[in-house]
């Protein structure tokens, strides 16, 4: 298809689309779209109540495939805190709730909390929430939690799946576990 466009004035030039005719047949594209929340708003409806949160969030992927023709449920939520963009999962089960930050690319889990619905709504819920956005906010400066003994690291000495390690956690136990894995 080709758009045969004259532009006759500067408002039609900055729309004029004709450059944008590519012949993409012979490259596989996809475009996957992120929803990104901003770090306070996801903080605010996190704590305030987070299964109202997790419903208008999954109605959203739904939303984006439509509206984007991307294939899948999006599960590209992102959550931004000034230059950082962290991966956001907010999973329910019929009884309980689970949300965790991730780093985008690389998987490393950065902070997780989980409660019961019934919790949900608890001051020890609105603790939890505010524990993980320290741990973001931490993350932002490079400090990390190991995934087993929680001690607070600069250096991530070992990786197993979105697991980061500690260099005593790392030599002790894990290392070990990801030599055998095979990662079929
Ligand atoms: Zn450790």
């Amino acid at each position: 298809m080709t758009a045969n466009i004259t532009p006759n004035s500067w408002k039609d030039a900055l729309h004029d689309r004709t450059e944008l005719d590519i012949d993409m047949s012979d490259v596989q594209v996809a475009f996957e779209p992120w929803i990104i929340i901003h770090y306070m708003s996801a903080r605010e409806n996190l704590r305030d109540n987070p299964l109202a949160f997790a419903a208008k969030t999954h109605k959203l992927m739904k939303q984006v495939k439509f509206a984007t023709g991307y294939h899948w449920n999006n599960r590209n939520v992102h959550m931004r805190w000034n230059s950082h963009l962290l991966h956001m999962g907010i999973y329910v089960s019929e009884k309980s709730i689970n949300v965790s930050f991730n780093t985008s690319f690389g998987s490393e889990l950065i902070a997780q909390a989980f409660c019961t619905h019934a919790e949900s709504s608890t001051d020890e819920w609105k603790a939890k929430v505010d524990e993980m956005f320290r741990r973001v906010e931490q993350y932002t400066k490079g400090i990390y939690h190991c995934s087993d003994c929680d001690a607070e690291m600069t250096e991530i000495a070992g990786r197993y799946f979105a697991g980061i390690y500690c260099e005593k956690c790392w030599a002790q136990k894990w290392k070990a576990i990801e030599a055998k894995e095979t990662y079929n």
